[in-house]
């Protein structure tokens, strides 16, 4: 866990661009965006991935996806959003703490493409 990119981002060890913070949750720019508007949610315990969640640690999803509400009210995405989070290999997951791309700002398609 010492190793983890986001765990030091939490922790302020890696500068981030914040954009939400609670208890629980901690949101920021992704450093390589992929569309206009792309940040980052992460709980603030570290979980490596979506498929790591259970009955006992499922509560901070609703709590990150109550963080994003809030951030897509507050800078007015009502004309969309998209949320994903990449688990394991195939999916292209990089990094193995749980995170939410919250992406925006522009009409997206929607394709799954080996490779891309
Ligand atoms: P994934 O590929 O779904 O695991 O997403 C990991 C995301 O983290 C990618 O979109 C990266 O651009 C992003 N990322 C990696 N390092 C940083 C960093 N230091 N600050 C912000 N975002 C980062
Ligand atoms: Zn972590």
């Amino acid at each position: 866990m010492n190793d983890c990119l986001f765990c030091k981002i939490i922790a302020g060890e890696i500068p981030s661009r914040k954009v939400y913070e609670d208890e629980f949750v901690y949101a920021f720019c992704d450093i390589n965006p992929i569309a206009p508007i792309h940040y980052l949610f992460i709980p603030k315990q570290h979980i490596s991935g979506a498929s790591e969640i259970t009955p006992e640690n499922a509560e901070i999803v609703g709590k990150i996806f109550t963080a994003i509400a809030k951030v897509a009210a507050d800078e007015n995405l009502g004309s969309g959003f998209r949320v994903v989070t990449n688990c394991g290999e195939d999916a292209g997951q990089t990094v193995g703490h749980l995170h939410f791309h919250l992406l925006a700002g522009t009409a997206m398609g929607w394709t799954v493409q080996a490779g891309v």
